[in-house]
């Protein structure tokens, strides 16, 4: 029942879709904002209150569409659920703060998703902006401004005081026209889900980007297990709709459930068919639950080569310090395979978070963790999605694991079972024995014999063996998780408070295994 292809003729322009990314507080949302706001003034009818999870623009007579979920966080766990909506990134750089390490996190998204991007630097108000540096910084990413050569688009803007919004859009319209985005208006209409939610009164209210075709009140509609009639219909500014086409956001009402974001979302023969591919949908979500097991790991990497599911293997490297990714870069640049390109589509300083996480999932990466671990949100979501996270402490073990894997001729590893983490409370010096640390155990359990990994911010900060662990002044073999515990660490006396410390045991098994 998939729709038929579109024949050229039927494609017809439409409006580019557009995600803001950037650092914390360079103006995304002050952007977003001013842009409403300036059409709200252009003198178009209504004010625009509410927030739907997406609106359009009209600008020389043209539509944009802004996607108002800001952040690349955003971005890419649509992008984990399959859902390919942006065509554009704008990524916000404040000009009195230059690049931070998110704005190069949301330059790697867009890269990793081969979505062009146009810059703004904002905050040009401001008495110390500075545009050159930043400018000159981004060169480092391989990103060139225009006026140097390079074909990067820039546009310097104040959100605050509004300037540069005009020339803003001009560059987005510039660049969507470069990329040619069509859609067939007649097809039948699909989209993706932006947002959803239960609204008191309304029921299930569920915002879709339409994709593909036009979608009409009546319409049978399904996405994912929900399913359902479009009863309702409006626009961004609240505004009733009869239909809709490609590249708009509309909200709908009519749904049975709230589907996920990133869902896709398309019309059927009638509300039974509607019913019908819902049902089926969940039972092929336990089906993806297996596929998920395939997501790329290092193990299988040789046999998904061999199968020529796979050319190019994707890294994700988080590391303590800048010369630690740059040393790790360097080793990995050198692989050299006939059929796999390596190629390390985000690095950062810090421990692991689940962007990095949801970029693993979108991008099928593998991580590796230099002296860092993931926190445990993204541990959890590793385990969730399968992606498999690798961490090291020397160099040449992360060069000589990832060749291996190439040829298929990775070794027995050595797992390690995470048993639990405590976290330091209080610090007691004791002269000739070290310092003691007042810990409570706060998930999973510690014993006696499991090593111990000392995390600071999720940096891996010392790494060996337990010399005494007692409750209450006793000896003990285990604490569980809910009590507290004394700690003396090996070696090891430079605690802080907050620091958290992994208990972990390691044993040996067989590839595959
Ligand atoms: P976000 O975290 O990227 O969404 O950033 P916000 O839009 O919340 O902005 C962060 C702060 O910067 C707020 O206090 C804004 O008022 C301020 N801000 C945003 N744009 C500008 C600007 O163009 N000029 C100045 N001076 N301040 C701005």
């Amino acid at each position: 029942e998939e729709a038929p292809e579109d024949r050229p003729e039927d494609l017809k322009p439409r409006p580019p879709v557009i995600a803001v990314m950037g650092h914390v507080d360079h103006g995304k949302t002050s952007l977003l904002d001013a842009i409403r706001e300036t059409e709200v003034a252009a003198g178009e009818a209504g004010g625009i209150t509410q927030h739907i999870g997406a609106y359009q623009v009209k600008h020389d007579g043209k539509t944009v569409t802004f996607l108002d979920t800001p952040g690349h966080e955003a971005f890419t766990a649509m992008r984990a659920r399959g859902a390919k909506v942006t065509d554009i990134a704008a990524i916000v750089v404040a000009a009195d703060d230059g690049v931070m390490p998110q704005t190069v996190e949301a330059i790697d998204h867009a890269k990793a998703a081969e979505v062009p991007m146009v810059f703004v630097i904002n905050k040009i108000d401001k008495p110390d902006a500075n545009i050159e540096k930043i400018k000159q910084q981004l060169t480092e990413f391989s990103i060139v401004p225009e006026e140097w050569g390079g074909d990067t688009v820039f546009v310097e803007a104040s959100a605050k005081k509004k300037i540069g919004l005009d020339n803003f859009l001009d560059m987005l319209l510039l660049v969507a026209e470069v990329g040619d985005l069509k859609a067939n208006p007649d097809a039948p209409a699909s989209g993706v889900v932006i947002e959803a939610k239960v609204d008191v009164g309304r029921g299930v209210v569920v915002t879709m980007l339409i994709e593909r075709g036009t979608i009409r009140v009546g319409d049978a509609i399904v996405a994912g297990e929900a399913s359902g009639r479009v009863r309702a219909m409006r626009d961004f500014r609240g505004e009733p709709l009869a239909k809709a086409g490609p590249s708009t956001p509309v909200e709908i009402i009519g749904f049975d459930s709230v589907p996920e974001a990133g869902e896709a979302c398309r019309v059927v023969k009638d509300e039974k068919a509607a019913r019908v591919l819902a049902n089926r949908r969940t039972n092929r979500l336990r089906a993806e639950d297996l596929a998920k097991q395939h997501a790329l790991t290092l193990d299988d990497l040789y046999a998904r080569i061999a199968e020529g599911e796979v050319s190019e293997l994707n890294l994700i490297i988080k590391a303590d310090v800048q010369g630690s990714i740059e040393a790790l870069a360097d080793a990995l640049g050198q692989i050299g395979h006939e059929e796999v390109k390596v190629r390390v589509i985000h690095s950062g300083v810090g421990g692991i978070n689940e962007s990095d996480v949801m970029l693993a999932t979108a991008s099928s990466a593998i991580i590796i963790g230099f002296n860092v671990r993931p926190n445990a949100p993204a541990a959890a979501l590793a385990e969730a999605e399968g992606v498999d996270i690798r961490t090291y402490r020397v160099i040449y073990k992360v060069t000589e694991d990832v060749q291996a894997a190439l040829v298929g001729l990775l070794k027995p590893e050595v797992v390690e079972e995470v048993l639990g983490q405590t976290e330091v409370r209080q610090l007691f010096k004791v002269s000739r024995l070290g310092t003691i640390a007042g810990c409570h155990v706060t998930r999973g359990k510690i014993t006696r014999t499991s090593s111990i990994r000392v995390l600071r911010d999720g940096v891996v900060v010392h790494d060996g063996k337990l010399a005494s662990l007692k409750r209450f002044n006793e000896d003990t073999r285990e604490v569980l998780e809910g009590f507290e515990c004394g700690i003396l660490l090996d070696g090891f006396n430079d605690l802080k408070v907050g620091d958290t410390l992994e208990a972990y045991e390691t044993k040996e098994v067989a590839r595959g295994a």
